[in-house]
């Protein structure tokens, strides 16, 4: 459940990629234990705002503020914004957990190490502390017994758990999710959506870009149609999927389920 607490602003993000400006001032606010589904067709800007909340884009204009604590930017040399503060930066970003369509896991790495390497090398976390939460985390993703497998070894699906665990060990305040499921085969979409509604339950504080509508009328809290670069249509689900106002949105419901 959503508190009044805010826990993420974006406020007003344009972005341009050279003449195209495919963030057209996206604005929108999830407070604490908010579930804020993105929706959209491909190329609607949805990748591309997730990405600019930590700047792995670099915005063109806007604001973004975590809890009370604004991220301070600078016009950079091609026009678009950077960091002022490189180590308020970094700070933010570990407190930003995001889970991309690839899982990113370090192959040379065991499961085990993948998990403890974030927690020990930015949060300075010794390291048997960094392995106990591993192991709650494994369980708690339900692959306890793959601590000492490589990625390689591991399913699609069993990879994106491990990536949520990933995220987890460094106990962030937000989790991004950029279509998590969408490199899946169908049969093992199930098993990373269901530890997703488990953080849900819990009351983590997540935005997600995805495609399975069905999970996304059921977790979120809000949801947000981009088009263009614009958001189209915003709120709760039941108005989104049952009742939305733009024919754009229509169209796009009844065309995905
Ligand atoms: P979505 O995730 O909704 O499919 P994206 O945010 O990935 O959309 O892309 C939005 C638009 O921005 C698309 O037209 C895409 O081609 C363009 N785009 C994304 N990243 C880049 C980039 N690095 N350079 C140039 N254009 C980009
Ligand atoms: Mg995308």
């Amino acid at each position: 459940m959503a508190t009044d607490k805010t826990a993420l602003e974006l406020q007003d993000i344009h972005k341009s990629f050279g003449n195209l400006e495919v963030l057209k001032g996206v604005s929108l606010t999830a407070k604490d234990g908010d579930v804020i589904s993105i929706l959209g067709s491909s190329g609607s800007g949805k990748s591309t705002l997730l990405r600019c909340i930590n700047l792995l884009e670099n915005p063109s204009q806007g604001k973004i503020i975590m809890g009370q604590e604004e991220l301070q930017l600078k016009p950079g040399k091609d026009g678009n914004l950077t960091a002022a503060d490189r180590k308020q930066l970094e700070s933010m970003r570990s407190r930003i957990g995001f889970v991309f369509q690839s899982f990113n896991l370090w192959p040379h790495k065991t499961i085990l190490e993948n998990i403890i390497e974030a927690p020990m090398q930015v949060l300075k976390q010794p390291k048997a502390q960094a392995v106990k939460r591993a192991e709650e985390l494994l369980e708690k993703v339900g692959l306890a017994d793959k601590r000492n497998a490589y990625p390689d070894n591991l399913s699609g699906g069993q990879k994106q758990r491990i990536a949520i665990a990933r995220t987890l060990a460094m106990d962030p305040q937000v989790l991004l999710f950029d279509e998590p499921t969408s490199a899946l085969d169908p049969e093992l979409v199930n098993e990373v959506l269901s530890v997703m509604r488990e953080l849900a339950d819990e009351g983590r504080t997540m935005l997600i870009v995805t495609h399975e509508m069905r999970f996304a009328r059921d977790v979120s809290s809000q949801v947000v149609f981009l088009h263009e670069g614009q958001i189209e249509e915003m709120g709760p689900p039941e108005q989104v999927f049952n009742n939305p106002k733009s024919k754009r949105v229509q169209d796009f419901m009844s065309s995905h389920q």
